[in-house]
């Protein structure tokens, strides 16, 4: 899952009139993929797909239902950007942030590994309580389901299915990477692709051994690169830096220390 920093809000407000008039602003920060300076595509939040239409702003406290907080409903700091599915999936259920791991406030390309078969699961290397907070993640979200596209709802096709799919369009890049590195055009081509088809992680992890490529999907879609979460070899750097302080994020990996900057209490 691609980290992102948000930021202060363009208009310099933290409040909007309604969330809808949010979307571009959200979108301006830390949801276009650009390349050759041109907008090109706008991502879900939470499963990276390119959302072509019907791109929502997305509480991450939902705004109403039992676990509502309606005095977020039109908060900067309460919004990502998300697809139906994602949307659907994770409803109105209460959000713990300690329990869980999000792209505004921890390195969640870090805690999340992605597979040839379309299957995302948490890093090998995580602690029992981040493996947890990360299946939670995955959960909540549901983002391994499996999502059969109907008549009545053709957008949503299984989004495991769709990582598989752009994991062989990778592969492809890949080799023409391998056979042409030294060939501008050759790599113009594979960013335009990556940034056209979306997935940023699926690209990242197929393009492991090539920093290279690497910092140019990171630099490719707004918000990344400001995250911190990467250095200039294009590796995480382990702790998502949370510069705009929220709540219970900069996790960190070590068992000894994740404790530090997790403002929530008494929960282990
Ligand atoms: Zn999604």
């Amino acid at each position: 899952m691609r980290p992102i920093r948000r930021g202060l809000s363009p208009t310099g407000n933290e409040t909007y009139s309604t969330y809808q008039s949010a979307k571009s602003d959200l979108i301006y920060k830390f949801s276009s993929g650009w390349h050759n300076e041109r907008h090109i595509a706008s991502y879900c939040s939470y499963c990276e797909r390119k959302i072509v239409t019907n791109l929502a702003v997305e509480h991450i406290q939902p705004k109403d239902g039992y676990f509502g907080h309606p005095e977020l409903e039109l908060t900067w700091s309460n919004f990502l950007l998300s697809c139906v599915n994602c949307n659907s999936t994770k409803g109105a259920k209460e959000i713990l942030f300690y329990n869980l791991f999000l792209p505004d406030r921890d390195n969640t390309f870090y805690a999340f590994e992605y597979t040839a078969d379309g299957m995302i699961k948490p890093r090998d290397t995580l602690s029992s309580t981040n493996k947890a907070r990360a299946n939670n993640t995955l959960k909540l979200l549901g983002l391994n389901k499996e999502t059969y596209a109907t008549k009545d709802n053709l957008i949503a096709l299984n989004r495991r299915s769709q990582r598989i799919n752009i994991w062989g369009i990778a592969e492809i890049a890949l080799e023409d990477y391998k056979s042409g590195f030294t060939v501008p055009a050759v790599k113009n081509q594979i960013v335009t692709n990556m940034v056209a088809n979306g997935f940023f992680s699926v690209w990242m992890t197929v393009f492991d051994k090539y920093p290279e490529m690497k910092n140019l999907f990171i630099d490719a879609i707004h918000g990344t690169r400001e995250s911190g979460c990467f250095d200039n070899q294009g590796n995480c750097i382990v702790s998502h830096p949370n510069e705009d302080q929220l709540d219970g994020g900069g996790k960190i990996w070590d068992n000894n220390t994740f404790l530090k900057n997790v403002r929530d209490f008494d929960i282990f």
